[in-house]
């Protein structure tokens, strides 16, 4: 299992902007500062820590993308 967390500040996108979700133990060059970390929780996978922070963050549901280096497999835009 990895922790995952959400930048809880909107990185640029094509399609203007979205909130990665990044595995915190997975050494990512693009993990933000500690006090810019929302928590989700620990998963087996990207995916479902997906899901879960996109009911734990309704606000931000929308806008929610894998990282691309650390979660290559739910990276979207
Ligand atoms: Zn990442």
């Amino acid at each position: 299992m990895s922790k995952y967390i959400l930048n809880r500040n909107q990185q640029d996108s094509k399609s203007g902007g979205n909130y990665e979700l990044h595995n915190e133990n997975g050494n990512c060059i693009r993990l933000p500062n500690h006090e810019n970390r929302l928590d989700v929780g620990y998963f087996d996978n990207c995916r479902d820590a997906k899901a879960q922070a996109k009911t734990k963050y309704p606000s931000m549901s929308s806008d929610i993308d894998g990282c691309y280096y650390c979660c290559n497999s739910c990276h979207n835009e």
